[in-house]
């Protein structure tokens, strides 16, 4: 009989009953704005600040309204101006270029590499065009940061880390985020917190950070801020720092402090199933797995894999089967933007020459989300599901 998977690829778990009261309690007082506090009262935005802060090992610690508005306050934060060049990923998703251009500066696309991190043989050769490189971890794939530190800091490369598959992953036991000047993250509902939407910033830099917060919209009530750089930081900043509103807000950071608590626990429950579908696919003829340092921590909340030099048609041949039997599957190779998956030469905003070996890799990438609310069971169903396909059509074609 043909096994089919029934379980939905976009099913995220509910919000932890701890959020949902302290949600509540927020609506019952009424005081949802970051700075409407009372006497003494340290709002849930700024306690959650404190509790990233600490997560990350982060002297300071902003909370904004999407992973994407940190990305452009970080870049506005660090200097960036209109017009100015920036590094970033050919391998990525369109929120990042989309900051980048949001600041009316320019993307430098970077290769990737089979191991789906940025190629830093391109990044060297390209490094002395900007001055800040925007790197996304991709997917939750990590580069050696020893070596992308080392280009960046010779070729005096700021490094501004987007971390929104990264959240709780290290490499060489330093959390993602804490290796260039800026660690940016989101708590959209398909990253490793949900709110909805939101995200953080995190920084040992003061004055970045300073300008960060009066960036995000803080006026001059900055003070309430725990997780921020003290006040000698913000002094000379603060009549030149344009107010580019973006908070978050304490109903959002009520129902995520629970979810921050419970995340080394639900780490682990995400890897559990990355390992159960990497086992299930491990030696399928024509499919190549992406075999992971050990150095790197990673957070398995989706998974690829890549179906390297395939006929387009065969692969989209293997994603309609595979979707027949209740198994999405996303492909960085198609020809236009589908869903949320988008490729640098889709960026028409952002011109790019080409980059053949990327495109190589691009072409084989093949995507899907692991929810926590998949069981071990449902992990191995899905590998079988796609471990048949994979070899029905690598044997019959895509006929
Ligand atoms: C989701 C995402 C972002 C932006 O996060 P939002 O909170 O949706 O704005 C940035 N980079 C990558 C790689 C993402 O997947």
């Amino acid at each position: 009989m043909t096994e089919i998977f029934t379980g939905s690829f976009t099913q995220q778990e509910p919000i932890p009953e701890a959020g949902i009261a302290a949600a509540l309690q927020v609506m019952r007082h009424g005081r949802l704005h970051r700075y409407n506090t009372i006497a003494g009262e340290v709002g849930e935005t700024a306690l959650l600040e404190q509790e990233f802060a600490a997560f990350t090992g982060a002297s300071y610690s902003l909370a904004v309204a999407s992973g994407g508005y940190a990305l452009a306050n970080a870049l506005r934060a660090v200097g960036v101006d209109p017009g100015d060049r920036v590094l970033t990923n050919a391998f990525t998703l369109a929120p990042v270029p989309g900051a980048i251009a949001s600041i009316g500066a320019v993307p430098v696309f970077v290769g990737v590499t089979e191991h789906l991190t940025i190629d830093l043989e391109d990044l060297r050769a390209k490094a002395g065009q900007a001055r800040v490189l925007l790197l996304s971890h991709m997917r939750g794939h990590i580069c050696d940061m020893d070596q992308l530190m080392q280009i960046c800091t010779e070729a005096g490369v700021e490094v501004i880390e987007d971390c929104a598959h990264t959240m709780g992953a290290s490499w060489n036991g330093v959390p993602s985020g804490r290796h260039g000047v800026v660690g940016c993250y989101s708590t959209q509902t398909y990253k490793h917190m949900n709110s909805g939407e939101g995200g953080f910033l995190v920084s040992d830099d003061a004055t970045v950070m300073a300008r960060a917060v009066l960036l995000s919209g803080s006026y001059m009530l900055y003070d309430r801020h725990v997780a921020a750089p003290p006040e000698p930081a913000f002094a000379p900043l603060t009549l030149d720092t344009p107010n580019v509103s973006g908070r978050m807000d304490n109903l959002r950071a009520a129902i995520l402090r629970p979810q921050l608590a419970d995340l080394p626990q639900r780490s682990a429950a995400w890897n559990q199933r990355y390992r159960a579908v990497e086992s299930g696919l491990r030696g399928a003829p024509g499919l190549t797995i992406v075999e992971r340092p050990p150095a790197e921590a990673y957070v398995g909340s989706s998974f690829q894999f890549l179906l390297l030099d395939w006929a387009a048609e065969a692969i989209q041949t293997v994603l309609q089967r595979c979707a027949t039997r209740g198994v999405e599957l996303k492909w960085f190779g198609v020809d236009q933007p589908v869903g949320f998956t988008s490729r640098y030469d889709h960026w028409h905003y952002a011109s790019a020459a080409p980059m053949p070996a990327s495109d190589r890799v691009l072409a084989a990438i093949v995507d899907m989300r692991l929810p926590l609310t998949f069981s071990l069971q449902d992990c191995a169903v899905i590998a079988r599901i796609i471990r048949a396909e994979v070899e029905a059509v690598g044997v019959d074609g895509p006929g």
